[in-house]
């Protein structure tokens, strides 16, 4: 790094994280976020329109039916701090993909795909909504938008590409930040949180939770078969996996206040 670009590093990068410095919700550590709870919403609604714009949507309500219903007794089960606030969606794309994912605006999108490889089952759909909604409720898109756009104004910074008093430039990194936090698959952190506030979400609605601990075994063997479902390219799924959401179920079966005060600190999941 030339010592010419460091100096400005340092009130950049300080000002972002002592400005956006946040506590998480639910697990109750410490995040920060250069994206507003209104603005991920609006990005959401945003992408979630230009889905619909040009994907095929499944109408038939033998996949509907039970989609909406399962995703309704989710979110109902939500604290209202947690439900409030979101614009609570879900639909079925027709797509052969084994595939869900779900934007921070609280748009949830599944794959017919994917309700073919769990049978329209209900424990194992309400599975993947409750992890899908837990990476909503745990704000993991604006962490990612974040990251990408910090990311990619440390590299322009690096290369000297900026002249420090251009801040019309901001506008154009955050964009590109958006755009490819997007495509980026929540990281392993991320995606362990999701487990953990995803199974809290199960237990509150009344789901049996070794569903879970079913599905995930059926995808990793899927894998191990050499048939890796899509989901697998954002969501691997290992043994060590498996193990820590069977010790999730286990500790939730013998802590239910954390159930009913819907939090599990960092510091409590970091022991399973
Ligand atoms: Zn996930």
């Amino acid at each position: 790094m030339s010592g010419k670009i460091f100096p400005l590093l340092i009130p950049l990068f300080s000002f972002l994280i002592f400005s956006c410095t946040t506590k998480k919700p639910v697990t109750e550590g410490t995040t920060f976020v250069i994206v507003s709870h209104s603005q991920e919403v609006e990005l959401g609604r945003e992408s979630a329109q230009k889905i619909l714009g040009k994907e095929k949507l499944v109408t038939d309500p033998r996949y509907t039916r039970i989609v909406k219903e399962t995703f309704r007794k989710l979110v109902e089960a939500l604290p209202p701090k947690h439900r409030d606030g979101y614009k609570w969606n879900v639909y079925v794309l027709d797509r052969k993909e084994v595939n869900a994912f779900a934007l921070p605006s609280g748009d949830i999108f599944l794959f017919q795909g994917l309700l073919d490889f769990i049978s329209n089952d209900e424990g194992m759909l309400a599975t993947v909504l409750s992890h899908e909604i837990a990476h909503v409720i745990l704000r993991h898109s604006a962490e990612k938008i974040t990251m990408a756009t910090l990311a990619r104004v440390g590299e322009l910074l690096l290369l000297n590409k900026i002249p420090p008093e251009n801040r019309g430039l901001a506008r154009e990194f955050y964009e590109l930040g958006v755009n490819i936090a997007f495509l980026m698959p929540y990281s392993r952190q991320q995606e362990k949180e999701a487990d953990a506030v995803g199974l809290l979400l199960l237990f509150r609605a009344g789901y049996n939770p070794q569903k879970a601990v079913y599905l995930w075994r059926k995808f990793t063997e899927g894998f191990a078969k050499g048939e890796p479902p899509e989901w697998f390219s954002t969501h691997p799924s290992s043994e060590r996996r498996l193990r820590y959401i069977s010790r999730l179920v286990r500790f939730l079966e013998e802590n239910p206040q954390y159930i009913s005060e819907f939090r599990l600190p960092a510091k409590v999941m970091e022991k399973l």
